[in-house]
């Protein structure tokens, strides 16, 4: 029905095809229900919709909510796994793995069978190796991604919500017990208090589907940010790009390249971030989650996205 944006002329090129997703979506009977393991996110409306395309310039299209600030959560995952590597560089592979992990998030188990080396960065040990690594870099981890947020998206409007942040931290048990068991094999460079902070400040952060659109731009430019300068080597953004594509999506990673085919990203906010190497990154926010924790409307507006437009990775 739409002929790929890159042949259709460029003021307003992707606004049709937002459109028509979002017509599509307004007709989704279930929406699966948002996260409740906080009261924060639980109290989420799952009729909100929102997307938004950025261009790799930066122009930016947008429908529905997607200026509507959110809980970025695990999407957060990315940028700290961007700037560990940008500042670290591949040492960072010592403690943690890059293959799916085929157990849920916030499994403990497998840990445990594998000597304390998480398989990957997006499940949440694995973001914890990631963000100890940062913070024992630059001392404020938390701090860091939001910078690169508000940098990256023109918008220091972007930031923490504290209420989330104490939320997570009051829930934390699980997360606090993955730490305390990677600190145990020796895979953490800072201490676990500190460490946990990061952690739960780095996912309170609050943005909307224009800011993460535009701020993860630098995945879909090979690294580049938006004034232009490294963050990433070509073969780093390559790199996030395809962890996003195998782990990115939780439990369902596998189910998600099947009818998206793009490197994605999710977080129990209902947000998921998507990139079209080399064309534009996308950001879809829909609160009601499947029972895997990725966004209903989300996902079946990302798959209208690739096959209505032809753009994907295969
Ligand atoms: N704050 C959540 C946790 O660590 C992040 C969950 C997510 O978005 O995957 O449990």
């Amino acid at each position: 029905m739409f002929s790929t944006p890159t042949g259709l002329p460029r003021v307003g090129r992707f606004e049709p095809v937002l459109n028509h997703i979002a017509e599509e979506v307004s007709s989704l009977t279930d929406r699966g229900r948002p996260a409740d393991y906080i009261p924060l996110l639980a109290k989420a409306d799952p009729q909100r919709f929102g997307m938004a395309v950025a261009e790799v310039d930066g122009t930016v299209y947008g429908v529905g909510d997607w200026r509507h600030p959110f809980s970025a959560q695990s999407i957060t995952k990315v940028f700290t796994l961007a700037l560990a590597l940008s500042l670290g560089g591949e040492r960072l592979w010592q403690g943690v793995g890059r293959e799916p992990s085929g157990n849920p998030f916030n499994s403990l188990v497998q840990l445990e069978h594998e000597n304390g080396i998480p398989r990957n960065p997006f499940i949440n040990a694995g973001a914890l190796v990631v963000t100890d690594r940062l913070q024992s870099l630059t001392s404020d981890a938390a701090g860091q991604v939001l910078e690169l947020l508000r940098a990256e998206s023109g918008n220091p409007g972007i930031d923490f919500m504290p209420e989330v942040a104490a939320c997570e931290a009051s829930y934390g048990g699980r997360n606090a017990a993955l730490a305390h068991f990677m600190a145990s094999y020796g895979n953490l460079l800072t201490p676990v208090p500190g460490l946990l902070a990061a952690y739960f400040w780095q996912c309170s952060i609050v943005a909307s589907c224009k800011d993460l659109a535009l701020a993860a731009g630098f995945l879909a430019r090979h690294g580049t940010r938006a004034n232009g300068s490294t963050l990433l080597s070509k073969s780093q953004a390559k790199q996030i790009n395809a962890m996003m594509l195998t782990c990115g999506t939780y439990d369902a990673a596998g189910d998600f390249a099947y009818r998206v085919g793009l490197p994605g990203k999710s977080g129990v906010g209902g947000g998921i971030i998507a990139v079209v190497p080399g064309v534009c990154t996308l950001c879809v926010w829909g609160p009601g989650l499947d029972r895997h924790g990725n966004s209903v409307a989300g996902v079946l507006a990302l798959d209208r996205f690739t096959t209505l437009t032809g753009l994907s990775v295969f």
